[in-house]
């Protein structure tokens, strides 16, 4: 049997190139042969890193496939989700991608790889390695729990029950006792008749379950009731192969995730070490979501009122809502990033005592990892199922309250909200719960990806299957 062959293909968002970046520099480490499909525009997302990364840098490769944007409708330039997707947007986007499979079947064609790892947003994919009698392994970047979770509504569809959107009702037949409500769902996780879903979303849905099996960016200890229930209840093959975030070991490729951070990192490190131990509040809502003028006001009034020192990274595009005279009454207290973080690397210094999240599954992992207390602020895809993980099974965060699923957060979290779930994860006594819990994970998460772990074994697993595959198909 030749050297293995892996070609992955992320849907063009940071959220998802970012794990597809360390899956893939994981996998060449251990010595199997890697291509990585994009576009143009996403090529140094992933070739400075790789560039960087000399021990697997022969390993990797990256295939290029034009994206036609324009002709779909969609601004000249967009090969990316960064901008808040509307549906509209969304449906072109993903319809742009569907153009992309004749060219991938050319290099198919041309590498005869030995399975295709792709995003779940690119369900065509499946009929692609299908036709190449290859495994297709789906990425859905998020959690076993956010999936189970989401499988347990489409099917019992328990929000029909409910007597108001705001009224809570208990996801059925899951490990732990969940309680939702409709305003914390999608649209699309809404809809009670198949038919009336768009088709683009449909298959989505319908291609993650079709394919050879699924990979996790998560840890078994971490999420074991769910990754049994998503393997035995829902038979589907898995792999639980992170925390991706920890294959970055040199202080680079920690800083310089995604995109080049906006601050120097020397310059963000010395600002932390002036800090006492667990004293700062880090505060950054991801790669897409943004907040309307009252949500940024508030928020900056929580800050305020909550007393503690913070780092606080400010999309560009959201910069001109920050309260007047902010940064200026603060700066002793707080540093404002604008644009991209280092935020791996801010997260595992040791001055930083809480991190006020999204909760998209990498940034509550990345918190998980590096054993910090969470405030969760979801805004909308499946945060508001990560966030139930968090506060509710993990008891590693506490949520400001937010219950409206929004593509850009509007309304309804207040200042006196946030100060107070700030406070309760850093000072008095219930903190300490908050941390030693949250550093117990961080303990475990390290041993998940050792040598001999649950996740490096799992990676272990998936390249044997993935050989045992390609000897019987060949
Ligand atoms: N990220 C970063 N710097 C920033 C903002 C985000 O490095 O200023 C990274 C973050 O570490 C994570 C990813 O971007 O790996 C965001 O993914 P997540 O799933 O948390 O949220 P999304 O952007 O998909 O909503």
């Amino acid at each position: 049997m030749g050297q293995l062959h892996f070609f992955f293909f992320p849907l063009m968002a940071h959220g998802h190139m970012i794990p597809i970046l360390d899956m893939a520099k994981l996998v060449a480490s251990r010595g199997v042969k890697v291509t990585i499909i994009t576009t143009p525009l996403n090529e140094s997302v992933f070739s400075k890193a790789i560039q960087r990364n000399k021990q697997v840098a022969n390993e990797i490769d990256i295939r290029l496939i034009k994206f036609q944007a324009v002709e779909n409708g969609l601004p000249e330039g967009c090969e990316r989700l960064e901008l808040v997707p509307s549906d509209d947007l969304l449906n072109n986007f993903l319809m742009a991608t569907t153009l992309m499979q004749e060219p991938l079947e050319q290099l198919i064609q041309e590498c005869r790889p030995s399975c295709l790892v792709s995003d779940m947003f690119l369900p065509w994919t499946t009929d692609t390695a299908a036709k190449f009698n290859i495994p297709r392994l789906v990425f859905h970047g998020t959690s076993y729990f956010a999936l189970c979770v989401t499988d347990s509504i489409r099917r019992y569809k328990p929000f029909k029950n409910a007597s108001s959107d705001s009224d809570a009702f208990v996801v059925p037949n899951l490990p732990h006792q969940i309680k939702l409500t409709r305003t914390q769902m999608s649209p699309f996780d809404r809809i009670e008749e198949e038919k009336k879903m768009s088709p683009v979303i449909k298959e989505v849905r319908e291609s993650g379950l079709k394919g050879y099996g699924v990979i996790f960016n998560s840890f078994y200890e971490l999420e074991t009731d769910y990754a049994e229930y998503y393997t035995n209840v829902l038979s589907i093959k898995t792999w639980a192969i992170g925390p991706l975030s920890l294959c970055n070991r040199d202080i680079e490729d920690k800083a310089e995730r995604g995109k080049k951070s906006s601050i120097d990192k020397h310059e963000c490190m010395k600002w932390l070490d002036l800090k006492k131990p667990s004293s700062i509040v880090y505060i950054c809502f991801g790669s897409v979501a943004i907040f309307t003028a009252s949500q940024m006001q508030e928020l900056a009034m929580g800050i305020e009122a909550s007393g503690q020192e913070f780092i606080w990274v400010v999309r560009t595009d959201n910069e001109e809502l920050l309260p007047d005279g902010f940064e200026e009454r603060t700066k002793e207290k707080g540093l404002i990033i604008r644009g991209w973080a280092p935020q791996v690397l801010i997260l595992e210094h040791e001055a930083v005592g809480a991190f006020v999240t999204h909760c998209g599954w990498n940034s509550t992992l990345e918190g998980i990892s590096a054993g910090v207390p969470m405030v969760t602020w979801p805004v909308f895809g499946e945060q508001f199922f990560n966030e139930k993980l968090v506060t509710e099974v993990l008891r590693t965060g506490v949520g400001v309250g937010s219950v409206q699923w929004k593509r850009i957060a509007s309304e309804g979290v207040k200042k006196e909200a946030i100060a107070k779930a700030i406070k309760k994860v850093m000072v008095g006594e219930e903190a300490k719960g908050f941390r030693s819990r949250a550093k117990a994970y961080k303990e475990t998460a390290r041993q998940a990806v050792e040598e001999g772990g649950s996740s490096y074994s799992g990676l272990t697993t998936l390249l044997q299957d993935i050989s045992t595959c390609s000897s019987t198909s060949h």
